[in-house]
């Protein structure tokens, strides 16, 4: 994140670093900046499109884009529509199980602590966020994970699980700040299986070293019709 003449406005800039496991698996996965910038781009434009307000304004080149600067929440919005992943370690639950509505977890983002799970008592009791301001996220966070399931099942791809964050950015029409979905999108962040073979174009490949990483990743931007 690099900082611009406005005050309001970063510049998000997307690496090729992967990092798996906090930060305990590391390597440089050459073109995925330049696709998750792409895709990130193509998400979080489409869900503007339909009423969900979020930091992106416009990309800039392969791999920067110009954002709205926000006031994040030290919170990851994970949402699960299968069980896989850390929720079948935890509470084993078999993989693959579908889930009979989304969960909706939160997590503490804090590396040194391993972005630990929390519940909405800890949000609240630590002033994380306000509960009106919980209210608006869990209704923002329901509305993206039914707009994503529809977008990728149309390309046929199952939408499993993703983390999201939100922040408070400077809306100037209205002189006042408000909620906004930020950071990115993208495989790096979402569970992303083929509707069909299940096979994963997502960051799993590189956790689990299953090879053709970029290939999965561009094949999901292929699908959204964005290469
Ligand atoms: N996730 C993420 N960043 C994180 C933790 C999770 O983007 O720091 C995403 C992850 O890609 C997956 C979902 O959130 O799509 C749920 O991840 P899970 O809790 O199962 O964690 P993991 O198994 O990756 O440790």
């Amino acid at each position: 994140i690099y900082e611009t003449s406005d005050k309001n406005l970063l510049i998000q800039h997307f690496k090729d670093d992967a990092t798996a496991f906090n930060n305990q698996k590391k390597a440089s996965i050459e073109g995925k900046g330049v696709l998750n910038n792409r895709i990130s781009e193509h998400i979080l434009t489409s869900l503007s499109h339909c009423g969900i307000k979020t930091h992106f304004i416009k990309r800039i080149n392969m791999r920067e884009q110009i954002i709205k600067k926000a006031e994040i929440f030290p919170i990851e919005f994970i949402v699960r529509n299968i069980a896989t992943g850390s929720l079948t370690k935890r509470l084993g639950i078999t993989e693959g199980t579908q889930l009979d509505q989304p969960l909706l977890e939160y997590c503490y983002k804090n590396d040194d602590l391993g972005d630990p799970l929390i519940s909405k008592e800890h949000i609240f009791n630590f002033g994380w966020a306000t509960k009106e301001e919980i209210k608006i996220i869990d209704k923002m966070t329901k509305r993206i994970n039914d707009f994503l399931i529809g977008l990728f099942r149309g390309v046929g791809i199952k939408l499993i699980d993703f983390k999201i964050e939100f922040g408070k950015a400077w809306n100037k029409e209205k002189g006042e700040t408000e909620i906004v979905l930020a950071d990115e999108i993208s495989p790096d962040t979402c569970r992303l299986w083929d509707l069909k073979t299940e096979k994963k174009m997502d960051k799993d490949r590189f956790r689990k070293d299953l090879g053709n990483i970029i290939e999965g990743y561009q094949e999901v931007a292929r699908r959204l019709g964005i290469m």
